[in-house]
C-alpha cells in the first residue's frame, strides 16, 4: 500500500540539519494527521517545497509532528498534461479536478469560452479556485501522486492561446471533427513531427463547455501550435465532465502514465 503523503508548502527538508525534526504542515494537514492516527514508527511520503520527495520515519505526534528522513525517494518521470476545460455549470469541475488529480493531470485550467453559461467576477472566481485548489490538495494526497497540480486563473479565449504556444502538443476534443482522429493516432503523429523523439514538454488537452466550441474557437487554437491536432473522443457525445476524465486518461496512457504502454511523453 502507498505512504501516506503530505506536500509541504515552505520548508525545504534538504535544509534541515538535525536528525530529527518537525515536519511544518499546514493546518488542514495537521487534521489529516489526527484523522489517519498517524503512530510513531510509521514511514510516511514528505513532498517538500523544493519538490524533493523523501520517505520520513514518524517518531513523535504531539503539537508538531517529528520525523527522520529514511531515504531520499526519486521523483518519479512522469508525463505533464494540462487540461484546459470549458468553465462547465455547477460542481463538475470539482469532479475533473479531482478525478484529473488522481489520473496524474499537472495542471488545470478553467477556460470561460464563448458557450460557458457560468460568467464569474471576481470573488467567484477566487472563491472557485480556493475550491479547486483544495480538492486537488486532497486528491493528490489521497491517490499519492508526486505533486500537487496547479489550478490556473480563469482565461479567456487569447489567454488560453497563450498557454497553447508554450506546449510540445495540443489535443482539442471536437465533437464536430470530420476526420475520426483519435488520441493515439494523433500523439503518433506528433512524436513523428517532433524534432526531439519522443516529443519532450506538456501536453495540453482542450475540452469545452456543456454548450461545446464554436467554430471559431476551434481554429484560433489549432492555429496555436503546429502540433495541435482535433480529436475525437468517439461517436458519442460525452458530457464536458466526463470528456475532461477521459481525454486525460487516454492521453496519460498512450504517454506511460495508468499502466499505458505508450513509453515517456
Ligand atoms: N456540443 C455537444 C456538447 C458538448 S460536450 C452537444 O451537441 O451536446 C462537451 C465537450 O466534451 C465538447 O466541447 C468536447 O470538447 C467534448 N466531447 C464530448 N464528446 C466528444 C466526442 N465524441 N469527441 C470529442 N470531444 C467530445
Amino acid at each position: 500500500m502507498s505512504l501516506h503523503r503530505f506536500f509541504l508548502e515552505e520548508q525545504v527538508i534538504a535544509n534541515e540539519r538535525a536528525d530529527a525534526f518537525a515536519l511544518r504542515l499546514a493546518s488542514d494537514d495537521r487534521q489529516h494527521v489526527r484523522a489517519l492516527r498517524l503512530a510513531p514508527g510509521e514511514h510516511i511520503a514528505v513532498v517538500d517545497a523544493a519538490a524533493d520527495y523523501f520517505e520520513c520515519e514518524v517518531l513523535s505526534v504531539g503539537a508538531d509532528v517529528m520525523v527522520r528522513v529514511c531515504r531520499r525517494a526519486e521523483m518519479p518521470d512522469i508525463a505533464d498534461v494540462m487540461l484546459v476545460a470549458g468553465l462547465a455549470k455547477a460542481d463538475k469541475m470539482d469532479t475533473v479536478v479531482r478525478a484529473g488529480t488522481e489520473l496524474g493531470v499537472s495542471t488545470f485550467v478553467p477556460f470561460a469560452s464563448a458557450r460557458s453559461v457560468v460568467r464569474l467576477d471576481a470573488a467567484k472566481e477566487a472563491k472557485r479556485l480556493a475550491r479547486w485548489r483544495t480538492i486537488a490538495k486532497s486528491a493528490a494526497m489521497q491517490s499519492g501522486q508526486p505533486r500537487i497540480p496547479r489550478v490556473e486563473p480563469v482565461g479567456d479565449i487569447s489567454r488560453i492561446c497563450a498557454l497553447l504556444r508554450e506546449v510540445a502538443g495540443v489535443l482539442i476534443c471536437w465533437e464536430e471533427a470530420e476526420d475520426e482522429m483519435g488520441v493515439g493516432r494523433a500523439l503518433a503523429r506528433m512524436r513523428a513531427q517532433a524534432d526531439t523523439a519522443p516529443f519532450e514538454g506538456s501536453l495540453a488537452v482542450v475540452v469545452g463547455p456543456e454548450g461545446g466550441f464554436t467554430h471559431d474557437e476551434v481554429d484560433a487554437m489549432r492555429a496555436c501550435n503546429d502540433r495541435a491536432c482535433v480529436v475525437s473522443l468517439g461517436h458519442t457525445i460525452l458530457r464536458a465532465e466526463t470528456a475532461g476524465v477521459v481525454a486525460c486518461a487516454l492521453a496519460l496512457y498512450e504517454l506511460g502514465a495508468l499502466g499505458g504502454v505508450g513509453g515517456t511523453a
